[in-house]
């Protein structure tokens, strides 16, 4: 290990103590944000559990404790044991750099044994580390394309892990003085979410998004063009979950040379590269120019670190981090910055909902401790006058009027998060009979992203969990069909049947959403149904302002005004986003209370009301920063 003389006598000191014959360490690596113990002592490797729990504890840094290769046995005798003990149903692959076995399966009985007695007994056996990857329940392109990153070329990847590991365990050069945190991107906008954190000792980017709605790169793009060596300088990126409002140019970043880590919750990297590699193809399709390759989204999978929610992780020498539950998309998270050795704690929210939802548990609102809140604003101006269960009654009442006068209905989704959250709703509507029965078809991304929902019950609401870990897809059912072929989609197109659409792009911005809503315009049967955000700029903005004569770009590059007949509405209550309520009651709830408080992701009017009423529950500085501003911290 190349530096730190005083980990090295920490681990010495703590290993000292056992007597052993075979010395306890054989090697020590930087592995991302972690420290591995290599050990060839078997009472070393069956203590694992306990002595990266004392570890933790007394070096305050996260250790994982790993099979030497001499301790290991053979790859075929692991294997036969392993198959005694689960029969068939799963593929496994031997990582041999980290003493890892990866058991890749999708039948509930081996994937319920994560965490269990019988695996532990099972590694302590064969002396490798076991570790289950859920496989979905559909087949999911998006996950099968990073499983060949993430075991590819081990040597590179200890490389980046190692690499990695030098940046977050170097030793300290200045010692904690002021926070200062600049809003690149998200100040007074919703889009292109990125907030540049810096103290005396570290750099670290919150999200890296870009605006959907903007059309030229100027306004499209965070500001990385005002911060001099912004990509030298810069230690970690952290995402809050995987909208491209938070994500979409992290590639980018690698374009230009960035090496370092992106830490995430787990299941933000397959959704991550799932809209990543759509951004590309879209691109592609328009003729438009996209700002990286699919090579610099390998790339930026290759570092990115996977996290759980409530796991304290170091990312710099005076930086530590921690997930909470933020109740917006599967994968979201709060993020909790502990600077200094209890010198400030920022708490960013990203974007959160405050409720619990059909797909998520309500966001956290408790915190070790919080001097400085970054909250997103989203709808700080918008209350919404009904509860979750009069919203569902609106939208079945919305669509069966359209399905008995023998129209269609476009629902306009967001691939991640809100498609899934509706399929739940309609599911339970036709289960209880709320809206006339009608067949569902589900197009673009939406099956795709409802396939890596599937891989990650242990990231959604506590009641889906038990359900999925059983084997039950709980978002599809005998009314859902999804659309995997253009001669099914003309089929939908062409049918003269009542039928509802779900369909991306949620803003009406690309995918076969247009298709559908060019196909259904003209009819005054049909009926386009919002239940998301709409962006200021998007097609869907500008039909929910009343016009209806609106111009699209057809296949051939020709424009094509399209005059639209077709019932045009929404129903709010559906998003991930917390309403102006609830934005308020997590500000009242919040524990322990910040002393300042940044409204970010919001558009101006949504923060200036936020604000307002912000200062009436909290004692704090309220700032409602444009981008490019920078706000100071002095801890005392
Ligand atoms: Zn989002």
């Amino acid at each position: 290990m190349a530096s730190s003389d005083r980990l090295r006598t920490e681990l010495l000191k703590y290993f000292s103590s056992m007597e052993t014959r075979e010395p306890a360490i054989s090697r020590v690596e930087y592995e991302g944000a972690k420290i591995a113990i290599y050990t060839r002592n078997l009472q070393t490797f069956l203590d694992r559990d306990r002595i990266a729990r004392e570890l933790v504890s007394m070096i305050k840094k996260r250790v994982v404790i790993r099979p030497d290769p001499e301790l290991r046995l053979p790859p075929e005798e692991a294997s036969e044991r392993i198959s005694k003990v689960l029969g068939d149903g799963y593929k496994l692959i031997f990582d041999e750099p980290l003493g890892e076995i990866v058991i890749e399966s999708n039948s509930p009985s081996i994937c319920n044994l994560d965490r269990s007695e019988t695996l532990k007994n099972l590694m302590d056996e064969i002396r490798w580390v076991i570790r289950i990857l859920r496989e979905p329940m559909m087949p999911s392109k998006t996950i099968d394309r990073i499983k060949q990153y993430v075991f590819w070329d081990t040597k590179d990847k200890l490389e980046i892990l190692r690499s990695i590991g030098e940046k977050v365990f170097r030793p300290q050069t200045f010692p904690p003085k002021d926070v200062r945190i600049t809003i690149l991107g998200g100040g007074q906008q919703v889009g292109r979410s990125s907030i540049l954190v810096q103290t005396t000792e570290s750099n670290i980017l919150l999200d890296c998004g870009l605006s959907a709605g903007a059309n030229n790169s100027l306004d499209m793009f965070p500001r990385f063009d005002t911060v001099p060596e912004l990509i030298e300088r810069l230690d970690a990126v952290i995402i809050s979950h995987s909208h491209l409002d938070h994500i979409g140019l992290v590639p980018y970043l690698f374009k230009y040379g960035y090496r370092g880590p992106v830490y995430c919750v787990e299941p933000s990297i397959p959704l991550m590269a799932l809209e990543q590699f759509d951004y590309i193809s879209v691109a592609e399709k328009e003729g438009s120019f996209a700002y990286y390759t699919g090579n610099e989204v390998k790339m930026a999978l290759q570092y990115c670190i996977p996290l759980r929610y409530g796991v304290v992780t170091n990312v710099t020498p005076d930086i530590r981090i921690t997930f909470y539950n933020a109740g917006h998309i599967m994968g979201s998270g709060m993020v909790h910055i502990h600077i200094g050795e209890g010198l400030h704690n920022i708490v960013y929210t990203g974007d959160f909902k405050f409720e619990k939802s059909k797909t998520l548990d309500a966001s956290a609102h408790r915190f070790p401790r919080i001097e400085t809140l970054i909250m997103e604003s989203t709808y700080g101006a918008t209350p919404v006058p009904y509860t979750l269960e009069e919203s569902e009654d609106m939208l079945a009442q919305k669509i069966t009027a359209t399905i008995n006068r023998g129209g269609k209905v476009l629902i306009p989704v967001p691939a991640i998060g809100r498609a899934q959250e509706i399929m739940l709703v309609l599911n339970k509507l036709l289960a209880e009979k709320k809206m006339s029965e009608t067949p569902v078809f589900l197009d673009g991304l939406v099956i795709e992203a409802t396939s890596i929902h599937t891989a990650y019950p242990d990231f959604l609401a506590s009641e889906l969990q038990q359900r999925l870990r059983d084997g039950e897809n709980v978002f599809m059912s005998e009314y859902f069909t999804a659309v995997r072929s253009e001669s099914q989609r003309l089929e939908v197109l062409e049918s003269r049947m009542p039928a509802v659409v779900m369909s991306t792009s949620g803003m009406l911005e690309g995918g076969p959403a247009i298709r559908y809503f060019r196909e259904f315009a003209g009819d005054d049967l049909n009926s386009l149904i919002f239940v998301s955000y709409q962006v200021e700029g998007t097609l869907g903005r500008t039909l929910l302002k009343g016009s209806r004569e609106v111009t699209l770009i057809n296949e051939e590059g020709k424009s094509e005004v399209i005059n639209v007949k077709m019932e045009v509405d929404k129903v709010d209550g559906f998003s991930g986003h917390s309403s102006r309520q609830q934005l308020l009651s997590f500000l009242r709830r919040i524990t322990p209370k910040p002393q300042n408080l940044i409204l970010v992701h919001g558009e101006p009017e949504s923060i200036g009301s936020l604000a307002r009423s912000a200062s009436k529950i909290l004692n704090a500085n309220i700032y409602g920063p444009k981008n490019l501003e920078t706000i100071l911290l002095h801890p005392s």
